[in-house]
C-alpha cells in the first residue's frame, strides 16, 4: 500500500511544490512508484514538471468532481519516472464549486484511495490557501502532512492557524491526521536570524522537523523553468544535495516503522 503525503501550507512561496517535486523525483529515482497530485489551480507542480496545462485533457479538477482517478488523466515521464495527475485552469472553479457537493472534503480521497496500491508514494501539492481544496488535500493525507517553512522572521506566525485546521480536520473529519514533519526551507546560511528560526520552530513541533534543511540555491528556482526536477537540472548543486537528503530521510523513516 503507498504512503499519502500532502505539502500544505497556507503561506504562499514557502517551497510546498520544490519540495513535492523534488523529494518526489529523488524517490522516483530510487526505484519508487511515485504519482505528483497537483491540486493548486495555480499549476505550478504541472508546469514545473514540463507540461502544458492548457493541452490535459483531464486530472485533478475530473478527479474531485467524479471522485474517480480516470487513468487517461495520469501522466508518465519517462525521463523522470514519475506519474503526475496534472492542475488545470479549471480547478480555479473547484474552490466555488465544492461548496455544494456532497462529502465536499472527502472527494479527493475517495477518488485516490482504490489507487492507492498502484504508487509507492503520493505526493499532493496544495494551493496557498486553507480553502475547499487544501481541506481535500488534507484529508486525503493517510500518512501525514508534510509542511514546508521558511526560515524566516516570524516563521512560526502563519504556522497556529495551519495547526488550528488540523486540529478542527481532527475533531470533526479524519481522526488520525497527522503531522508527518516540518521540512526548513531557503536557509541562507550567511545570517543567524534564520539558526535561530530553525531553534525556535523545532521547539514548537518537538521531534517534527526533519534534519536535512534546504538551503536558498537559485538552481533551486531556475529548474522549474526548464520543466525538470533538480535531479536533472544541476544535481551537483547544494539544493540537489538536500533534495536528496531529505528524500533519504523521509524513506528511511518510513522503513524503521
Ligand atoms: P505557492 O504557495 O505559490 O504554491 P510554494 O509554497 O509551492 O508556493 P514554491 O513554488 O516551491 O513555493 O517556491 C516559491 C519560489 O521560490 C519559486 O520560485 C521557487 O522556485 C523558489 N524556491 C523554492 N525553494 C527554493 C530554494 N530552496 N532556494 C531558492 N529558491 C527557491
Ligand atoms: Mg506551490
Amino acid at each position: 500500500m503507498g504512503l499519502i503525503y500532502t505539502l500544505a501550507n497556507q503561506k504562499g512561496g514557502v517551497g510546498k511544490t520544490t519540495t513535492a517535486i523534488n523529494i518526489g523525483s529523488y524517490l522516483a529515482e530510487q526505484g519508487k512508484r511515485v504519482l505528483l497530485v497537483d491540486i493548486d489551480p495555480q499549476s505550478n507542480a504541472t508546469s514545473s514538471l514540463g507540461i502544458d496545462k492548457n493541452s490535459i485533457n483531464g486530472g485533478a479538477y475530473e478527479t474531485i468532481l467524479t471522485q474517480r482517478v480516470n487513468s487517461n488523466h495520469i501522466l508518465y515521464n519517462s525521463r523522470m519516472k514519475m506519474w503526475v495527475l496534472p492542475s488545470s485552469p479549471a480547478l480555479a472553479g473547484a474552490e466555488i464549486e465544492l461548496v455544494d457537493m456532497d462529502v465536499r472534503e472527502h472527494r479527493l480521497k475517495n477518488a485516490l484511495l482504490p489507487t492507492q496500491d498502484k504508487y509507492d508514494y503520493i505526493f499532493i501539492d496544495c494551493p496557498p490557501s486553507l480553502g475547499l481544496l487544501t481541506l481535500n488535500g488534507l484529508i486525503s493525507a493517510m500518512n501525514g502532512v508534510i509542511i514546508p517553512v521558511q526560515c524566516e522572521y516570524l516563521a512560526l506566525e502563519g504556522l497556529g492557524q495551519l495547526t488550528f485546521t488540523l486540529d478542527r480536520i481532527r475533531m470533526q473529519l479524519f481522526p488520525d491526521l497527522k503531522i508527518r514533519g516540518v521540512v526548513m526551507t531557503m536557509f541562507d546560511t550567511r545570517t543567524n536570524l534564520a539558526k535561530d528560526v530553525i531553534e525556535e520552530v523545532r521547539k514548537h513541533f518537538p521531534g517534527l522537523v526533519f534534519k536535512t534543511v534546504i538551503p536558498r540555491n537559485v538552481r533551486l528556482a531556475e529548474a522549474p523553468s526548464y520543466g525538470v526536477p533538480i535531479s536533472i537540472y544541476d544535481p551537483n548543486s547544494i539544493g540537489a544535495h538536500a533534495y536528496k537528503s531529505l528524500a533519504m530521510e523521509l524513506l528511511r523513516e518510513d522503513h524503521s516503522d
